[in-house]
C-alpha cells in the first residue's frame, strides 16, 4: 500500500519549508514547530462547554481541559495526547478532542501532563494517573455518574493510556470500561521490522523515536519496565476491552500489533485496524489529512458501541436502509447520541430483503446513489446501467463501514411501539427484544415499501410446498430446479422475477390479476469512458438531480403529444423504447395529464406486446387496459414478454375469476387445479403508511397514529404529524418519495430533518411539530395536485387500493422533486412556517462554548 496522496503532499510541503529533523532539534524548537502545526488544524465542532481547570499532582499542578458535548454526556474519555512525552499540549489536541466528544457523545478530559526532559519518567505517568483519579472523584461534577470510563491516547499518550490501564487493574480501580490506543508506544525496542523499514521513516522516524526516549528516560534498565514498555508486562488478563488503531507507514506499527495480540491472547476483546497509507501522527491531523477522519470514524464507532449500552439517547432511528444510514450519519455529525433499530441482521432495508432472482433497480445506478459525499461517489464504481440488488446491497454495506455506522445500529430488533411521554419530553420506544429505549426524537426511516403483504387466500395454510414473498427471499435461495413454481403478482417485482424463474424451474404458472405496462430496461454494463465522464461531472449531475422533477439528471419533455404528428409520436416512442428504462413515460409533457396523450403511449405499448408474444390469446391477456398508462407504476423488464413464448410458462388470468383456494399441492382457479411445488408471492406492499401503522405510535394524550390516519394519512410535507412532537418521517406520505428517484428524495428529507433538529437545539426548543392548520392545508394541496393528473384513475398501491379496507387516497406528492424542495426551502426561510415549537429552560449555570 502506497503512502496516501494527501500525506505525500503534506510531507512535500513540510520538506519545502526546510524543517530540521526532530533529532537535530531542541525540545523548545520541536514544541514551537508543533504550535505552528496546531494553527493548521482548524476548529472542531461546537461543544456545550469547554472548561480548563488545574488539578493537584505531586510537586505541582497540571491543566486539564473538559470538553462537554452538546448532549448529555454518555461517558467520559480521559485523553492522553501524543508527542513522545516531550511535545504536545491542550491546544494541539483541542480539535481532535472536540471531534471525539461530538461523535461519541462523551465528555473528553484532555490531560496536560508535564513533559520531558524537564519532567522525565515517571512524572508523566504519575500525572496521568492523578488525572484519572481526579476524573473518577469528580464524576458528579462532570455529569457522568454511572457512565462508562474510557482511557485513550495516541503515540506516547497511547503508551500512558496502556500503562495507566494496567495500573488501574493492578490497584483494583478505578474501573476502566475501555481503552483506545492509537499507534501506542509499547516497547523500547528499536529493531522491529516496522522500525527499520525505509518506507516508514517519515515525520516520525527511528531517529526521532530514539530522541524521544532519550529525553523521557536515559536509563536503559528503566526502559524495559512495563511502566515504560507496557508490552513487557507479565500478565495482560483482566484488562478492559481495547480498540487499537495503527498506521501502515509507522515505525511503531509492529509493537502496536504485538500489544493487541498480547491482549487478545489473554482473552481481552480487541478491535484492531491498520489505517492503510497513513503515517505515524496522522490521527490528530483532523481537518488536514482525510485519512484522520476515517481513523476517527473507526475509533468513535467502537467507543459508541461501548457507551450505547446506556438506554437514553437523543434519537432513535427506525431502519438502516438508504434513509436510516444517511440519517444516522447526519445526526452523528451534529453530535447526537443515536440508536438505529433494524429488524434485519444487516444494513440495506429494501435492498437487503428483496434478494429475489432478477431484483434490480429501475433508476440508473449513477443517480440511485448518495450524493452527499464527493469522495464516496469517486471511490465507488457502478458496473451496470441499472444496479442489481447484490450490488446495491454491497454499496450500502460499504457506506456503513466507510462512515463507521454499524456500532450505532442494533440489528435483528424490531420497534413495536413508541409512546410520547409528556412529563419527560421523551419518546419511549419498545422493541420486540424487550428493550425499552428513551429518546428525545423519534425518526422513521422505515421505508415506503417495507410492509410486505401476502393476500389472505383460502387454504394457503394447507399448502405443503414452499411459500415465499419476494421481499423475504430466503438467504439460501429457493430450490427451483425440477420444480413447478406458481407466481402470484405481475407488478414490477413479478415482471423481474418471472423470466428468471422460467429459466431455472421446470414449470412456471403465472397468476395474473392486472396486466401491467412494461418497457425494456435496456440494462448493460457501464463503459469505462461513461464512468469516467460521470465521475468527472458528478457534482453537476447531483445538482441537477436535486432540482429536476424526477430527482435524476433527466428532464421531462416540454412538448405535448397534441403538438406532434402520429409519425413523430412513433419516432419518439421508438427512440425511447430502444433506449430502455422507465423514461418513456415522460416522452410527452402530458402523458399523465391528458387522456389522449396517454392513449398514444399506451397504444404503442400494446402494439409492442402483440408483436412480441406469439400466442395471440396470451398476448391479449397480457395487454393492459382499463387504466391510464403510468398511473400504476410503469415496470421495466428484461425479456418479460418473450418469456411467455416458452413452453414451460403458463399464464392464468385471475382478473374475472379470482384464485378460489390453495390446496396441499395446487392453486385452484375457476375449478381448475394448477399443481405447484412452490408459491412465490410478488404481491407487493402495504405502501407508505403500512410500515408506520405496523408500529403502535402514540403522540400527545396517547392518540394513536393509526387512528389519526384511519381516513388516510395526514402529515405536513411528509415529514411530521400534528400532535406527534419530535417525530419525523423520511419520505412519509405527502412527499414526492416513490414518484421520484428515492435516493434524492431521501437525502432531501434527511437533510431537512437534520436541519430542523439543529434549529430546535440551537433555539433551545424542547419540542417541535407541525400545526394542524399547516398539515390540513398541505394534505389538501397534495390531494388537489393529484386530482389534476390521471393518477387517481387507477386502483394502484399509490392509492392504497391493493390493501383491502385501506382508505383510497393518493399518498405521494405529484409536484416533483424540484418544486417540493422549493416549498421546503420556503418553509425553512420563514423560520419553519407551519411548525410549532415549545421552549425548554436552560440548565442553571450552563454556558455555551465558553472556554474558561
Ligand atoms: P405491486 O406493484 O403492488 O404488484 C403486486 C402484484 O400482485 C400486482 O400484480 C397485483 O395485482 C398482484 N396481486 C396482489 N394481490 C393479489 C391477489 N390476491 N391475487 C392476485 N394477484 C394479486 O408490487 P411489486 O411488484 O412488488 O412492486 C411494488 C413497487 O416496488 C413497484 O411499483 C416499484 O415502485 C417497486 N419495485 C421496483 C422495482 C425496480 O426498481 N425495478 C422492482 C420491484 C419493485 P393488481 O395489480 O391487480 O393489484
Amino acid at each position: 500500500m502506497e503512502l496516501d496522496a494527501h500525506t505525500t503532499e503534506f510531507l512535500r510541503r513540510l520538506e519545502e519549508s526546510g524543517r530540521t529533523p526532530l533529532h537535530e532539534s531542541t525540545p523548545e524548537q520541536a514544541r514551537a514547530r508543533n504550535a505552528a502545526l496546531t494553527a493548521l488544524l482548524g476548529e472542531g465542532p461546537r461543544m456545550a462547554t469547554v472548561r480548563d481547570t488545574h488539578i493537584d499532582v505531586q510537586g505541582g499542578s497540571i491543566a486539564v481541559r473538559i470538553l462537554r458535548p452538546v448532549t448529555d454526556p454518555a461517558g467520559v474519555i480521559v485523553y492522553y495526547h501524543g508527542g513522545g512525552w516531550v511535545i504536545g499540549d491542550l491546544d494541539g489536541f483541542d480539535t481532535l478532542a472536540r471531534q471525539v466528544a461530538a461523535r461519541t457523545g462523551c465528555t473528553v478530559v484532555l490531560v496536560d501532563y508535564r513533559l520531558a526532559p524537564e519532567y522525565p519518567y515517571p512524572i508523566p505517568v504519575e500525572d496521568s494517573w492523578a488525572a484519572l483519579l481526579w476524573v473518577e472523584r469528580h464524576r458528579d461534577v462532570l455529569a457522568v455518574d454511572r457512565a462508562p470510563l474510557i482511557v485513550m491516547g495516541d503515540s506516547a499518550g497511547g503508551n500512558l493510556a496502556a500503562v495507566i490501564t494496567q495500573r488501574a487493574r493492578d490497584r483494583g480501580g478505578p474501573h476502566i470500561n475501555h481503552q483506545v490506543l492509537i499507534y501506542p508506544i509499547t516497547d523500547a525496542d528499536f529493531d522491529r521490522a516496522s522500525y527499520t523499514a525505509a518506507a516508514n521513516q517519515l515525520m516520525v522516524d527511528r531517529a526521532a523515536m530514539a530522541w524521544f526516549f532519550d529525553h523521557y528516560t536515559g536509563d536503559r534498565q528503566v526502559r524495559v519496565d512495563p511502566a515504560v514498555s507496557p508490552l513487557r508486562a507479565q500478565d495482560f488478563s483482566g484488562l478492559p476491552s481495547a480498540t487499537v488503531l495503527l498506521a501502515s507507514h509507522d515505525p511503531l506499527h509492529d509493537e502496536g500489533r504485538a500489544y493487541a495480540a498480547a491482549l487478545a491472547a489473554a482473552g481481552v476483546a480487541v478491535r484492531i485496524k491498520t489505517a492503510d497509507g497513513q503515517m505515524h501522527g496522522f490521527f490528530h491531523m483532523v481537518g488536514l489529512l482525510p485519512g484522520a477522519q476515517r481513523g476517527l470514524a473507526f475509533v468513535t464507532e467502537q467507543i459508541a458501541g461501548v457507551v450505547s449500552a446506556r438506554s437514553a439517547v437523543d434519537a432513535v432511528v427506525i431502519g438502516a436502509g438508504f434513509s436510516g444510514l444517511y440519517m444516522l450519519e447526519r445526526l452523528l455529525d451534529l453530535g447526537l447520541r443515536v440508536r438505529v433499530v433494524e429488524s434485519n441482521d444487516d444494513v440495506g432495508g429494501t435492498w437487503y430483503r428483496n434478494r429475489y432472482p432478477g431484483a434490480r433497480c429501475d433508476v440508473e445506478s449513477v443517480y440511485y446513489s448518495y450524493g452527499f459525499d464527493a469522495e464516496l461517489e469517486q471511490e465507488w464504481t457502478w458496473t451496470e446501467r441499472y444496479a442489481s440488488q447484490p450490488e446495491i446491497h454491497a454499496y450500502l454495506r460499504h457506506v456503513a463501514d466507510r462512515f463507521a455506522l454499524r456500532g450505532h445500529i442494533t440489528f435483528g430488533t424490531t420497534v413495536t411501539a413508541a409512546t410520547w411521554d409528556e412529563p419527560s419530553g421523551e419518546w419511549i420506544v419498545h422493541c420486540d427484544s424487550g428493550e425499552v429505549i428513551r429518546c428525545t426524537r423519534l425518526i422513521s426511516a422505515a421505508g415506503c415499501l417495507s410492509a410486505a403483504r401476502i393476500p389472505d387466500l383460502p387454504g394457503l395454510d394447507d399448502f405443503e410446498g414452499d411459500v415465499v414473498h419476494t421481499a423475504a427471499w430466503p438467504a439460501e435461495d429457493l430450490a427451483l430446479s425440477g420444480r413447478r413454481v406458481g407466481v402470484i403478482g405481475t407488478g414490477s417485482t413479478g415482471i423481474q422475477i418471472i423470466p428468471q424463474l422460467a429459466a431455472r424451474a421446470e414449470r412456471v404458472t403465472v397468476f395474473q390479476r392486472t396486466p401491467h405496462f412494461s418497457a425494456p430496461a435496456g440494462n448493460r454494463p457501464l463503459a469505462a469512458d461513461e464512468i469516467a465522464r460521470v465521475k468527472r461531472e458528478y457534482r453537476a449531475i447531483r445538482a441537477k438531480c436535486r432540482v429536476n422533477p424526477a430527482g435524476t439528471e433527466l428532464t421531462k419533455s416540454d412538448t405535448t403529444a397534441a403538438a406532434l404528428s402520429p409519425a413523430e409520436h412513433a419516432r419518439l416512442l421508438g427512440q425511447k423504447w430502444e433506449a430502455g428504462g422507465p423514461g418513456i413515460i415522460a416522452v410527452f409533457a402530458d402523458v399523465l395529464l391528458d387522456r389522449r396523450a396517454n392513449h398514444v403511449v399506451a397504444s404503442y405499448f400494446r402494439q409492442r406486446i402483440a408483436e412480441t408474444v406469439t400466442d395471440t390469446a396470451v398476448a391479449a391477456l397480457l395487454t393492459p387496459s382499463g387504466y391510464p398508462i403510468g398511473t400504476k407504476r410503469i415496470c421495466v423488464d428484461t425479456g418479460y414478454y418473450e418469456t411467455y413464448n416458452r413452453d414451460n410458462v403458463e399464464l392464468v388470468s385471475v382478473r374475472d375469476t379470482p384464485i378460489e383456494r390453495v390446496t396441499a399441492s395446487a392453486v385452484v382457479v375457476d375449478g381448475v387445479d394448477y399443481p405447484v411445488d412452490a408459491l412465490v408471492f410478488a404481491t407487493g406492499f402495504d405502501a407508505i403508511t403500512g410500515p408506520l401503522n405496523r408500529i403502535d405510535i402514540r403522540g400527545r394524550a396517547g392518540s394513536a397514529l393509526r387512528d389519526e390516519w384511519a381516513g388516510g394519512p395526514r402529515a405536513y410535507l411528509g415529514v411530521g404529524v400534528a400532535g406527534f412532537p419530535n417525530f419525523f418521517m423520511i419520505t412519509g406520505p405527502g412527499s414526492p418519495s416513490v414518484l421520484v428517484n428515492m435516493v434524492t428524495a431521501i437525502e432531501h428529507h434527511v437533510e431537512f430533518i437534520a436541519d430542523i433538529v439543529k434549529y430546535q437545539r440551537d433555539k433551545g426548543f424542547r419540542t417541535i411539530e407541525p400545526t394542524t392548520g399547516a398539515q390540513d392545508a398541505w394534505v389538501e394541496r397534495v390531494d388537489a395536485a393529484a386530482n389534476l393528473t390521471l393518477y387517481p384513475q387507477a386502483a394502484s398501491w399509490y392509492m392504497g387500493a391493493n390493501i383491502p379496507g385501506k382508505p383510497r387516497t393518493f399518498m405521494p406528492f405529484v409536484g416533483g422533486m424540484g418544486v417540493f424542495r422549493e416549498i421546503c426551502d420556503g418553509v425553512v426561510a420563514d423560520e419553519y412556517r407551519g411548525f410549532i415549537a415549545d421552549f425548554e429552560q436552560p440548565e442553571e449555570g450552563e454556558t455555551t462554548d465558553a472556554t474558561a
